[in-house]
């Protein structure tokens, strides 16, 4: 796939991005975080996404007030993510799969955090003692620090999903520059470092961002398994997507925000166990 499409992050593009004046677009203006767009991605695909999210908006309202949730500390996310520092080569592409062999295969939720989906995607994922890896916009994050820590705090690892989800190679390399260095700001804010971890949206790297990634010490990752489930919401589709494409090195492409991605809860708790029944450890790219 060359795109992971996210087709309700089309976002209009702004030049400045000021955390106040986005807090402030999201709560007065957008009737969620990831309603219907008119982006590229989604008239390409005919997709919409914009209905409602399940029982709360999604990235519209601040972490307190949440309940279920563990009580959060940052230790476990700062384990998970902080470590000495080391230079990251500059790469001609993303890696498409993982660089360490055995019959691993690693799971990546893209577009989080989202208040209610990721939370359940975390629960699965704790029941079963399995890690994964949560690609973060940066957007979301001050209105859902609580989930942003608690992924970190139970052993996943955060990547850096750009800021506002523009199409990297679409906007001016200062702007490229912003939109990962604020999501590394945020990030490292939250969780006591920043991420080690990066993906394009929609998996669209070219040469300045594959640049800056490096420059910010993130590897850019992409993925070799797509879902699709920002497109179909089909949970057997789903299920079949990660089953019949699973191998030893894969890395699996779905989305914990960005829409409704309650097809994707569900097919996580089909899929993980029967994974692990076929002997595959998950594992986090690195
Ligand atoms: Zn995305």
């Amino acid at each position: 796939m060359k795109y992971d499409k996210c087709p309700a992050r089309g976002l209009p593009r702004r030049g400045v991005l000021g955390l106040g004046l986005l807090g402030a677009y999201q709560l007065a203006i957008a009737p969620s975080a990831h309603a219907p767009r008119s982006g590229t991605a989604a008239r390409a695909t005919g997709a919409a996404d914009g209905k409602p999210l399940g029982p709360a908006p999604n990235g519209l309202r601040p972490a307190a007030g949440r309940t279920g949730a563990a009580p959060m500390t940052t230790s476990g996310g700062m384990a998970r993510i902080a470590g000495p520092t080391r230079p990251v080569a500059l790469r001609a592409a993303p890696h498409r799969t993982l660089r360490e062999t055995g019959k691993k295969i690693a799971l990546t939720f893209d577009d989080g955090p989202h208040a209610t989906q990721t939370p359940e995607i975390l629960r699965i994922l704790r029941r079963h003692g399995a890690r994964a890896t949560f690609f973060v916009i940066g957007e979301n994050i001050p209105w859902n620090r609580d989930v942003l820590r608690r992924i970190a705090a139970e052993g996943h690892v955060v990547g850096n999903h750009s800021y506002t989800h523009p199409q990297l190679d679409l906007i001016s390399t200062p702007r490229v520059r912003e939109e990962l260095e604020r999501t590394c700001e945020l990030v490292a804010k939250e969780l006591g470092a920043p991420p080690r971890l990066a993906r394009a949206p929609y998996g669209m790297w070219h040469g300045p961002s594959l640049e800056i990634c490096a420059q910010l010490q993130m590897e850019p990752f992409q993925w070799d398994i797509d879902t699709l489930d920002w497109d179909n919401r089909d949970q057997r589709f789903i299920e079949a997507a990660v089953v019949r494409g699973a191998h030893p090195g894969a890395i699996v492409l779905a989305h914990d925000g960005g829409g409704d991605r309650w097809a994707t809860v569900r097919a996580l708790e089909y899929y993980l166990p029967r994974l692990l029944d076929e002997g595959y450890t998950l594992t986090q790219p690195a």
